[in-house]
């Protein structure tokens, strides 16, 4: 790069620095936020799972409820479960239900629904619980399983400092009203559709 260039670029880095400084210092105020990670593309429980970890690494306490069908633990539970600090530190509850694709059970899903949401509200009364993840929770909501005011009412009532992230696809506006932060991952390619098999460690 010659010396024009340079210095071009380092006056554009000195005005960048500029707006980062006055962004940073206008953030002051300190409580827990509400994020939401929607929408169609590959990402959205992993990033949960990973400021889940970012959270433990600093010692925080924090409470997990998948709302998932599936009974098939995922690489990031057993790994939490196989931790024995992490353990410790993470109340984990999954729906689990398993599929019932052929057999529709709403009565028993709805049951099941119930019975993750009174842990999701005993985490959201806890003071002590710093991240409350509510993993695939959109669902709920989508097919009723779960009253939306019932859960935005819960979420808004929570201890000052607890952060919640929710994740699932189609998300009611409620809960983007409601989120401090909203991430909508889009689907621009996955290698699924091209035909690669799921894979453990990747999908699962
Ligand atoms: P991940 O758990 O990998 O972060 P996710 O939570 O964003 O994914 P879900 O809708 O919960 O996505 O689906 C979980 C599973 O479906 C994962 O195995 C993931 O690889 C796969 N998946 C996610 N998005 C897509 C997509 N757009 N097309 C096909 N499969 C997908
Ligand atoms: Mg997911």
């Amino acid at each position: 790069m010659d010396e024009e260039k340079k210095q071009n670029h380092n006056e554009r880095m000195l005005r960048k620095k500029a707006v980062v400084d006055a962004a940073i210092e206008r953030a002051q105020e300190e409580r827990g936020i509400v994020v939401l990670i929607t929408g169609n593309g590959k990402g959205k429980t992993t990033s949960a799972f990973g400021t889940l970890y970012r959270a433990l690494g600093h010692g925080q306490r924090a409470g997990v409820v998948q709302f998932i069908k599936g009974t098939q633990a995922t690489g990031e539970v057993i790994f939490l479960q196989q931790q024995a600090s992490a353990a410790a530190a993470v109340e984990y509850h999954a729906m689990a239900t398993g599929f019932t694709w052929n057999t529709q059970d709403w009565d028993a899903d709805k049951r099941a629904a119930d019975a993750a949401w009174a842990h999701a509200t005993r985490l959201l009364q806890d003071p002590k619980v710093n991240l409350v993840v509510l993993d695939e929770l959109t669902y709920m909501l989508k097919y009723n399983y779960l009253d939306t005011a019932t859960v935005v009412d819960a979420i808004r009532q929570r201890p000052a400092l607890q952060t919640v992230i929710i994740t699932g696809r189609a998300a009611r506006p409620e809960l983007v009203e409601l989120a401090d932060t909203v991430s909508e991952i889009a689907d621009r390619k996955h290698a699924f559709k091209a035909g690669v098999k799921a894979q453990a460690g990747i999908d699962f």
